[in-house]
């Protein structure tokens, strides 16, 4: 069959792929630990559960508003405005499919082809996709280790152009668990400020997951000159354990959130209707899950840093926030030779023999643009966490200089 160009030039998910297959090789009966996947080992707090269930039983089973019912997207202004200083109103908010679509229809909405979109690396996989979807360029931003994996006002300063469309932030990061400061990131909206074509998009998924120094804050508030030109990105899937119910947010200029719904509108309608009511029910039901579940991966962020930092040749920073950690592999792996005698050189040829000898499922850097890493999330019970390094740690010793 003759696909499209759009679609032969495009990756698919390598984070759903490796979950995808973790998990069946669990249902297969192999004893495979899955530290790739990125959600929440936890389950949805009830009452949020409670009221989808509620929503069902009183017939919320037709065709909603598109981009949300009003008190959804009042719930979300009202969340922003709160927590965040916003001044938003409900025609500031759109509600989609996941953080995921939500990215996608913003992209679509902002972007003409020969746009750039500036994408700090590393990035998350989906971002390089959805920005050439759209017809965009992508030009990396290769931060540096040293620098914690953020990148510097110079850097970004060096990168723009006029063509320069959408700068993407992800604070904290999907996949190095770096979080930038209150002060580099209103260094970098300074930037931002100079050049009035550029918009920000805020991916703030992560925002209620940090342990590090730093608070979090939302980028949109830095710099007066920013605030109508950020787009920011949220959902319920990692904060409160609903990575299945999909449902995301965008908060923006209600031109953008206008274009996005009738973008929407012709793609996926509303999300499902009983899981509008959820939406007032997470932001501003009972919160004791979402910190008693920060708790948990504060503790296994150290934990897990700590080992894997202990193994000889394995560089990992330590994360701020997410559930991720992202070490360097390249030292201790690559040039030597798997139990098949086969040489590991990538981060890739890495996951596939650390799954196929050791059943450890871990996502390879190459997609977020970092092919000395690999991706371990956290997001797993510390016994699992403590019997997937394990293995990871007699992998290492079993490998044969090649
Ligand atoms: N942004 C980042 C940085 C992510 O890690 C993810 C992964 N889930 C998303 C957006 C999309 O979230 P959702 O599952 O709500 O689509
Ligand atoms: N965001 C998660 C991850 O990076 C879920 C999978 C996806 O949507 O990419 O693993």
């Amino acid at each position: 069959m003759r696909l499209s160009d759009r679609v032969n030039a495009m990756r698919p998910s390598s984070t759903l792929a490796v979950t995808a297959k973790s998990k069946a090789m669990k249902a297969a009966g192999v004893d495979v630990v899955g530290l790739g996947a990125g959600e929440p080992d936890f389950d949805t707090p009830d009452h949020i559960k409670q009221a989808a269930r509620d929503a069902l039983d009183t017939g919320v089973t037709k065709y909603q508003p598109v981009a949300g019912t009003p008190d959804a997207r009042q719930a979300v202004a009202e969340y922003m405005n709160d927590r965040h200083g916003f001044k938003a109103e409900p025609e500031n908010v759109v509600i989609s499919c996941g953080g995921k679509h939500a990215l996608y229809l913003a992209f679509a909405a902002v972007c003409n082809p020969g746009d750039e979109v500036l994408l700090p690396s590393p990035y998350w996989v989906s971002y390089p996709e959805q920005a050439k979807l759209a017809g965009a360029s992508v030009e990396v931003i290769q931060s540096r280790a040293a620098d914690g994996f953020k990148i510097t006002p110079e850097q970004l300063t060096a990168a723009i152009t006029p063509r320069s469309r959408v700068l993407v932030i992800n604070s904290p990061s999907n996949p190095t668990g770096a979080m930038y400061s209150p002060d580099e990131l209103k260094a970098l909206a300074t930037v931002v400020a100079e050049h009035p074509q550029l918009l920000v998009f805020s991916d703030e998924i992560y925002e209620r997951l940090v342990f590090g120094a730093h608070p979090f804050v939302s980028f949109a508030g830095l710099h007066p000159a920013v605030t109508e030109r950020t787009i920011t990105f949220n959902c319920l899937s990692k904060t409160y354990a609903m990575t299945g119910w999909r449902v995301g947010f965008t908060i923006g200029p209600a031109d953008v959130i206008a274009a996005m719904s009738k973008l929407q509108s012709q793609m996926t309608s509303n999300i499902t209707s009983f899981c509008l009511p959820a939406v007032r029910a997470a932001l501003h039901g009972p919160q004791d899950a979402v910190e008693s579940m920060r708790k948990a991966f504060a503790e296994r962020a150290e934990h897990t840093h700590a080992r894997l930092s202990a193994m000889p040749g394995v560089v990992c920073a330590k994360p701020s926030g997410a559930f991720y950690v992202f070490p360097d592999v390249s030292q201790a792996a690559f040039g030597k030779a798997d139990p098949a005698g086969k040489v590991i050189r990538s981060a890739s040829d890495f996951a596939s023999s650390l799954l196929d000898h050791a059943k450890v499922a871990v996502v390879p850097g190459e997609d977020f643009g970092a092919p000395a890493h690999v991706r371990l999330s956290f997001a797993a019970a510390m016994e699992q966490i403590d019997k997937g390094v394990d293995r990871i740690e007699a992998f290492l010793e079993g490998l044969d200089d090649a």
